[in-house]
């Protein structure tokens, strides 16, 4: 069963077609990895989907129900949260009220505060972020701040989550740490995820499928193995990059 689908999805920007009738779907459970060159749109697709900008045609539904074109406020309301690929914590507050604060623009509308602030805590225990909750963003490494930034949103309780590059700039280690936290969390809180990345032992360590964009169009969606044997995709994105990261 799916739990989100995009059927024709198309966004422009005054002229420029960043996304071009894109097809997709998530089953509920799955771990889907998107890839592409830089500028072929990925971004944009999750800024489209989680409402950040309104798709110029096409259809998303989340659950069978039509979100397109959705506020990003009312999206996360139903249970979908994202990180950014640029992180911008709110700095003069600690990592938990950091999470804290985003806790609050979860799915369930009516908890009580106290309980936002046990969902942050949880959130924050389960990216290993636990020791440093009263620490301030500044004097967080990049591989702290992207655990703060996939605490943010799963503490909103959602069911489908979207990672932006969260390794990017991580080392071996960190690489390493972010995957088992990433499989972790869809374990333990029974996530669909989809998530952009660039590091190729990543995303075929962790895709259950893999769908690439290439200039805004996808032109491919498989199993992990199909699609780094899938001559459009070598041409158009892995080329000898993925040959080099497997013997590194
Ligand atoms: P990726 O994440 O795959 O690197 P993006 O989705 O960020 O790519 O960008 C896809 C294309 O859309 C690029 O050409 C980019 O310049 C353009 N683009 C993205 N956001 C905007 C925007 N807000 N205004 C104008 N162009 C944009
Ligand atoms: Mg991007």
């Amino acid at each position: 069963m799916n739990i989100i689908k995009g059927e024709k999805v198309t966004k422009s920007f005054s002229g420029l077609v960043a996304l071009k009738n894109v097809d997709f779907e998530l089953n509920k459970g799955e771990i889907l990895g998107l890839i592409g060159p830089n500028g072929s749109g990925k971004t944009t697709l999750i800024n489209v989907i989680t409402g950040f900008y309104k798709p110029t045609s096409g259809k998303i539904s989340y659950k069978n129900h039509d979100i397109s074109g959705l506020s990003p406020h009312k999206i996360s309301r139903l249970g979908i949260a994202r990180t950014f690929q640029i992180v911008k914590p709110f700095m003069e507050l600690t990592v938990l009220e950091n999470v804290a604060t985003a806790a609050l623009f979860g799915r369930n509308i009516h908890i009580p505060k106290s309980q936002t602030r046990e969902n942050a805590k949880s959130a924050i225990e389960a990216v290993g972020l636990y020791d440093k909750s009263s620490y301030k963003p500044g004097s967080l490494s990049i591989a702290e701040l992207k655990k703060l930034e996939i605490a943010k949103a799963i503490a909103l309780s959602p069911e489908l989550l979207f990672l932006d590059e969260s390794m990017a700039g991580l080392n071996l280690k960190e690489t390493q740490t972010t995957m088992d936290l990433i499989l972790k969390v869809r374990e333990q809180r029974d996530l669909s995820i989809f998530f952009v990345e660039h590091v190729m032992k990543v995303v075929m360590g962790i895709s259950d499928r893999i769908m690439v964009l290439h200039h805004g169009e996808k032109i491919a969606d498989g199993k992990p193995n199909d699609i780094v044997n899938d001559e459009n995709v070598i041409k158009a994105y892995l080329g000898k990059r993925y040959k080099r990261q497997k013997n590194a």
